[in-house]
């Protein structure tokens, strides 16, 4: 078990998936942290991958990389968002994580001849990662992906009833979040389905803490009392979590509902002070009024999915909200944009960002949308194939390699200006092996990134396989392009920018993970600064 302090607060869902378990979490972790409690956030997700890594973003959405290198599900980067703290590999497990230690240890011999089992080996090895994080932090909030009753979802289910029983009274808390439907047709709001769900939980032998409603309407009090009778909760311990207008107004909302001082008060924690929250409040008054606005072209080519761009779209909102002004996104696809529709497409715009990505589809609408932003002086922000794409365009169009190219699309270009980096070459297996984490990056003095900055050293998180090719490295500089940001120990090349341009840089690195509420990005904080000068100055 984990240290003997350490409380633990197990999310579970009912009803259906998409009901925002990783923004009640997060919003339930900083209103904790604002009370001075240590708080770490971690996800169990029940599908067999063993990690989502290897998942196509529309099946997942983003993949959110941590510091220490893990690909993790996108709600880790609400956590971080929200708490403003690091996760971390231990913040995001599988059951196909799971199954690979177990298997692992069988195949070592550790379990001495026993039949390996769901229960009892399953579920100690997932009770084992539920205790993982307990040395630094006050409290656990576990979230348990999937929706309870599925069949996947048994191990985990199973795990956190006997760690229930095993931590003991005030010690751990179940808070089960569920849907209360409104019916047109009747004009009601209905119960049973939460009533349902928490038959189901019980089944299980798991008697939930709290529930977290879901509902488009605003739960008047006999429909509390309904839930609360039927599901043996204390009407206080019924919640409403009302559709919100923002993530970010989700911790005032459950604040106004007292979830956390009904967390604080079963886990038999003090609740003595008022969470510190002025600074979440300055930034919603900030992001509701805005005095300026600008328009982002995002090109990418998951445009009919936002999430797959997630931390891009959050950091938008971030750095928006300092510069006080309103981010509208374009999202232009970067399958359709070619040079007879960039005017159409990219002619009203005040600032352009490519986005990551892999493979060959839509690359030619990224190389596009770095050519434009460059002939046309847009401000140009191009993460990690943007970046690649900003380069390729430019040897094409400017240093006139016509056939450059990445190795990634054309290993037969004689100009590979983004060559596979030299560890990545004889690499077979796809999971887990690309750079990825967290590597320090050197500011060149009086470069535009240094000026955002305002520090010669950063670290920023990585995720690919390809990096410029040095051997080209003269040439773009001769001709403009300067490489201002470069990792001391490798020599790899992780920020270009374009001189004698507004404001045109390209990132191998993703500053998108690392921006927070309370700590926007300074890239994406200049980006839109520069975006609303550019659209001031066309005017
Ligand atoms: N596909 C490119 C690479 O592997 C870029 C990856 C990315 O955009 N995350 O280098």
């Amino acid at each position: 078990m984990g240290k003997k302090s350490t409380k633990y607060i197990f999310v579970t869902g009912g009803v259906t998936s998409s009901l925002g378990k990783g923004i009640i979490s997060a919003s339930l972790g900083m209103l904790l942290q604002a009370r001075g409690y240590r708080v770490t956030i971690q996800k169990f997700d029940p599908y067999i991958n063993v990690d989502p890594g290897t998942l196509n973003p529309y099946e997942h959405g983003e993949c959110y990389v941590t510091d220490d290198g893990a690909e993790t599900d996108l709600d880790l980067g609400h956590y971080e968002r929200f708490l403003g703290v690091s996760t971390s590999q231990a913040n995001n497990i599988t059951t196909g994580r799971i199954y690979y230690e177990v298997i692992k240890k069988e195949r070592r011999g550790d379990y001495l001849g026993k039949t390996v089992q769901v229960i009892p080996h399953i579920t100690d090895e997932i009770k084992q990662h539920f205790y993982l994080l307990s040395k630094d932090v006050d409290i656990i909030i576990t979230e348990i992906g999937g929706c309870v009753g599925d069949i996947e979802s048994w191990p985990f289910i199973e795990a956190v009833r006997q760690s229930k029983w095993d931590l003991g009274l005030h010690e751990s808390l179940v808070i089960h979040l569920t849907l209360i439907p409104y019916l047109n047709a009747a004009s009601e709001l209905k119960t049973k389905p939460t009533q349902h769900a928490v038959k189901q939980l019980l089944s299980a032998g798991i008697q939930p803490d709290i529930l977290v409603c879901r509902s488009e309407k605003n739960l008047p009090v006999d429909i509390r009392q309904k839930v609360a009778q039927f599901c043996n909760v204390n009407l206080q311990d019924v919640i409403e979590a009302r559709d919100a207008e923002t993530i970010y107004d989700v911790p005032l909302l459950m604040r106004k509902e007292k979830l956390d001082e009904r967390v604080l008060s079963k886990l038999n924690l003090s609740n003595n002070s008022e969470p510190k929250i002025t600074a979440w409040k300055d930034f919603l008054g900030k992001l509701k009024n805005p005095i300026k606005e600008v328009c982002i072209a995002l090109v990418g080519k998951y445009i009919s999915l936002p999430d797959a761009y997630k931390s891009i779209v959050e950091a938008f909102t971030h750095a928006g909200v300092v510069n006080e002004t309103k981010v509208n996104i374009k999202w232009v696809s970067s399958e359709n944009l070619t040079n007879k529709n960039s005017v159409e497409l990219l002619g009203n715009i005040d600032g352009i960002l490519v986005a990551p990505g892999f493979g060959e589809r839509g690359i030619e609408g990224k190389i596009e949308a770095a050519k434009w932003a460059r002939e046309q002086q847009i401000p140009f922000f191009g993460i990690c194939l943007g970046l690649q794409c900003a380069i390729i365009e430019f040897s094409r169009n400017v240093l006139g390699w016509k056939d450059a190219h990445s190795d990634e699309i054309n290993s037969k270009s004689k100009h590979p200006v983004i060559s596979i980096m030299k560890e990545q070459k004889n690499i077979k297996n796809l999971g887990g092996t690309m750079r990825l984490g967290s590597y320090t990056c050197e500011l060149k003095a009086r470069s535009k990134a240094y000026e955002c900055y305002g520090t010669k050293t950063i670290t920023e998180r990585h995720r690919h396989r390809f990096e410029f090719n040095h051997q080209f490295l003269k040439e773009f500089e001769n001709n403009g392009m300067k490489a201002t940001g470069i990792n001391p120990d490798t020599g790899l090349v992780e920020i270009m920018e374009l001189k004698g341009h507004p404001w045109f840089i390209g990132t191998q690195f993703h500053p998108e993970l690392k921006s927070r509420v309370i700590t926007p990005h300074p890239l994406f904080v200049t980006f839109i600064q520069k975006a609303h000068a550019y659209k001031v100055q066309k005017q």
